[in-house]
């Protein structure tokens, strides 16, 4: 184990929140070292146009936003290194970030560890991950189904998204929501049920993906909550989008959570915790906005909170 010298401030992940404190400590000459986790430039670099973020009217690519950010807070001196953080000592200054290879030690830190997919833990679902027919990135794997048949589970605007995104490549998509009605966007709701190659399938809940002796998606078995009536989509790939789990748990007994993990801050603030100098940012302390622009500006003031308790405690 070796241990490297005191930062001024440390940010622990890479997605827009992140990112985005790491351009606003960079620019405010603190030099912040950057944890990158399993998942470079986060959710972002998996979606594929954003058309939400402000300023580009005509949408920007998810990879190419976040390569852009990083780059930005590069040029004002952040640095940057692969770690995962795994464990916290937070009852003393410097606070200690018990990495795999190492303890990170920081004056400050901004937690922005995102959110990962949320995955149903139905039978077939876990062996056949990864390039064996169950994803949760269109963008990442649509290229694969090209004139195949797939299923997208969820009812929210990433269920929306991810099977808009798969007409340009799958033959036909079934959406399989356990309701009657999307939770998505209208915008996103219309244009994913008025789709000629989307099949809604409501009221229907997944059972089990076959095809784990094949050791490839063989099809999705289905139940209809209503009628009780189960039944075997004919799919070659399965995405699943049903929302995200925070990424909190290396945090969690030191900082306050609230019952599904996200990060809960101190009162009258969106980014401080109960720990001076502890600041959280993005969809690991927000299950409300959960937005691009909105974890961008908690980063912001996240980073802004950190340049100010540093002024005040010698940083
Ligand atoms: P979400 O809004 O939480 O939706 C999750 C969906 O999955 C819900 O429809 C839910 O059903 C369903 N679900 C949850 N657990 C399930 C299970 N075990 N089995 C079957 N279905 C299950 O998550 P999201 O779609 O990832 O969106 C997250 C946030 O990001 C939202 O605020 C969304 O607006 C935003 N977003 C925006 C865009 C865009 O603007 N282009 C794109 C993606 C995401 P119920 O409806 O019955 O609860």
């Amino acid at each position: 184990m070796s241990t490297h010298p005191v930062e001024n401030v440390v940010v622990i992940g890479t997605g827009c929140a992140g990112l985005t404190a790491a351009v606003y400590a960079a620019r405010a000459n603190l030099a912040p070292l950057v944890l990158e986790g399993p998942l470079p430039g986060g959710q972002l670099t998996t979606t594929s146009e954003v058309e939400n973020f402000p300023g580009f009217p005509e949408g920007v690519d998810g990879f190419q936003l976040m390569d852009n950010l990083r780059k930005q807070a590069a040029r004002f001196g952040a640095r940057f290194e692969q770690a995962l953080v795994q464990g916290v000592d937070f009852s003393a200054s410097p606070r200690k970030l018990v990495c795999a290879d190492r303890t990170v030690l920081a004056k400050a830190v901004i937690i922005a560890t995102g959110a990962s997919p949320r995955m149903t833990g139905i039978p077939g679902e876990r062996e056949l991950y990864g390039g064996k027919g169950v994803t949760t990135c269109a963008t990442c794997d649509g290229a694969f189904y090209r004139n195949m048949e797939v299923a997208v589970i969820g009812g929210g605007d990433s269920a929306a998204e991810e099977a808009l995104f798969l007409t340009r490549f799958a033959s036909k998509i079934y959406l399989v929501h356990r309701r009657d009605t999307l939770r998505a966007s209208r915008i996103m709701s219309d244009r994913a049920t008025s789709h000629p190659k989307i099949q809604m399938v409501w009221n229907s809940v997944p059972l089990e993906v076959v095809g784990v002796p094949a050791g490839a998606v063989g099809g999705l078995k289905i139940q209809n909550v209503k009628t009780g009536a189960e039944s075997v989509l004919p799919v070659k790939g399965v995405f699943v989008a049903i929302g995200h789990v925070p990424n909190t748990a290396a945090f969690a007994s030191v900082l306050d959570v609230d019952p599904n993990g996200y990060f809960v801050p101190a009162d009258g603030s969106q980014v401080r915790t109960k720990v001076p100098g502890v600041y959280v940012a993005g969809d690991c302390a927000d299950h409300v906005y959960r937005q691009a622009v909105t974890a961008a500006g908690m980063g912001c003031q996240a980073a802004i909170e950190a340049e100010r308790w540093l002024a005040e405690h010698g940083g």
